[in-house]
């Protein structure tokens, strides 16, 4: 029998009574392993309303009770780590490795969360004016969303719920319909940890849900994560709404590789970058920009990706796994077609790949273009896949202005040996999240996930300080108690403090 993924509604674990349902399939040979029942607009409504009932009492909690049930779940998590990447790399065909770093960098968002009573603190200056004191408090919104991605089915929630709850808010999950099971068992153990009822909601579904929760009333706030199309609907729709928004979406990174790099470094970290968990990582690599001479390294490089292949979850040869639907490679295996249609040379093509005995899988192998012009399609869409394209620039500064054309900003790298150039570089590139011989520079959670241009729209970005003031409002408070002496002064007909 087929498992039915359950929603969290109201502190109960429930399979709904939805009507609609998707079925989940394992990527290794697209049989199906659960089923969701996409949640209705009754059950919505009820989840809504239950959170808005639990902020009431949630936002009274003291803040080092929240900050105990965050430790108490970060050591649950560290506690079924190896289960919930099993559980991850059967829905999504990660590999075991990448299915743990996964779930780690998903647990050291909680970690941080565990400092909230400090990410809470207020400002204080006394006497603005005379006997006069201004102090700042950092208050909860109220009911909170996130909509989130395949690609990382415990990490980019962990993003969201711990930090967001923290706060004193209350939260509502929506993740992927494409790996649900993840988030079920994150929302278990965070019941396990002892979270009050009610304050975190998990619901499953797919767009109509979404676009419920985009206009609902009394949401307050809505993290996603996900494409650009996605992304620009959820900004729109839910500012529209009058809401706060922060939407996370597609990108184009670019890598830079300078003759003064490390040839062997090079090769061997933009081949895990490009091809590492099948090239379906926001951070991904999918354009080498080669400097001068570098671009006579490629054969090597295509040597180098050549040697990795996909393969099973629980393979430990597998280098990757497969994408996450037939309809993903479709999309992968017609960018690669019009990729040599448009002129690219394809010097390595994964179109053909399958594993034995899995060949019903939604295997690509690695892929690799030379001859890639800005006009082509391989390099204004986002691939999504294992696939890297070469493109060539006579100096740094061509590279940059390259890179500074592109719409997208989310991550880009740069190998190097000179602290001038990197220097150059790391002020002057158009992107938000920088890697100085680090190809995927993810950044840790006391740090803020930053991306620019078309690849995020919103303010304040996710984690660190910055989701802290995303998930909550400044009040500012001025205050005087007057002592005897002060009560004479008669009206204050101006707007100064007096
Ligand atoms: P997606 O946009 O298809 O889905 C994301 C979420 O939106 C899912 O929960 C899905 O149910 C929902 N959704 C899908 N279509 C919708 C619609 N028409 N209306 C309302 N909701 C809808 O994205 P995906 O394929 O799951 O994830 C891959 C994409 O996410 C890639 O483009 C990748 O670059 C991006 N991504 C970005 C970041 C980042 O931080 N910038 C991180 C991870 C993934």
């Amino acid at each position: 029998m087929t498992t039915q993924v359950k929603h969290f509604i109201a502190g109960e674990f429930t399979t709904g009574n939805g009507s609609r349902c998707i079925s989940v399939t394992n990527p290794a040979d697209n049989q199906p392993i659960a089923q969701v029942n996409c949640a209705t607009a009754a059950e919505i409504e009820q989840a809504i309303s239950n959170a808005a009932d639990a902020f009431k009492s949630w936002r009274q909690v003291a803040v080092p009770e929240r900050a105990r049930l965050m430790l108490r779940y970060q050591h649950l998590l560290k506690a079924h780590h190896d289960e919930l990447a099993t559980i991850l790399a059967k829905e999504t065909g990660k590999t075991f490795a990448d299915a743990k770093g996964d779930v780690w960098r998903g647990i050291e968002v909680v970690e941080h969360a565990c400092n909230i009573p400090s990410l809470l603190m207020g400002e204080t200056v006394e006497n603005v004016a005379r006997g006069i004191d201004t102090y700042s408090m950092i208050q909860p919104l109220g009911v909170c969303t996130g909509i989130t991605p395949f690609n990382f089915p415990a990490m980019i929630p962990l993003w969201m719920f711990p930090l967001a709850i923290a706060c004193g808010n209350t939260f509502i999950l929506k993740p992927s319909e494409q790996d649900p099971m993840t988030a079920q068992r994150l929302a278990e153990l965070f019941d396990e940890a002892g979270a009050p009822k009610g304050v975190l909601q998990l619901l499953h579904g797919d767009r109509d849900v979404v676009d419920t929760l985009l206009c609902h009333p009394q949401i307050k706030a809505i993290s996603f994560v996900g494409s650009v199309a996605v992304g620009r609907h959820v900004y729109q729709t839910g500012t529209e709404h009058m809401k706060r928004v922060q939407a996370f979406a597609g990108a184009k990174n670019h890598s830079v590789i300078m003759p003064d790099a490390n040839k062997q470094q090079v090769i061997n970290q933009l081949v895990g970058a490009s091809v590492g968990a099948a090239g379906q990582r926001c951070m991904a690599i999918s354009v080498a920009v080669f400097v001068g001479d570098t671009k006579h390294w490629i054969p090597e490089l295509r040597d180098a990706m050549a040697s990795v292949r996909p393969g099973l979850w629980d393979d430990p040869d597998a280098g990757f796994g497969p994408l996450i639907s037939p309809q993903a490679k479709q999309r992968v295996l017609g960018l690669i077609a019009q990729g040599k249609q448009e002129g690219a040379q394809c010097l390595l093509d994964g179109s053909d790949a399958s594993v034995p005995g899995h060949e019903a899988g939604n295997w690509v192998g690695p892929t690799l273009f030379t001859g890639v012009t800005e006009e082509m399609t391989l390099y204004k869409e986002e691939i999504f896949g294992p696939v890297l394209i070469c493109m060539e620039a006579e100096s740094l500064e061509e590279a940059i202005a390259l890179i500074n054309r592109n719409p997208y900003g989310n991550g880009t790298s740069l190998f190097t040996g000179s602290g001038a150039v990197a220097r150059k570089f790391q002020h002057e590139i158009e992107v938000g999240q920088v890697g100085i011989n680090i190809p995927i520079p993810v950044p840790l959670p006391f740090f803020s996930f930053t991306g620019w241009k078309g690849s995020f729209y919103g303010d304040q970005h996710a984690y660190g300080k910055q989701a802290v003031r995303f998930y909550t409002e400044t009040k500012t408070i001025t205050s005087r108690w007057f002592e005897d002496d002060m009560s004479h002064s008669g009206p204050n007909m101006t707007i100064n403090l007096k």
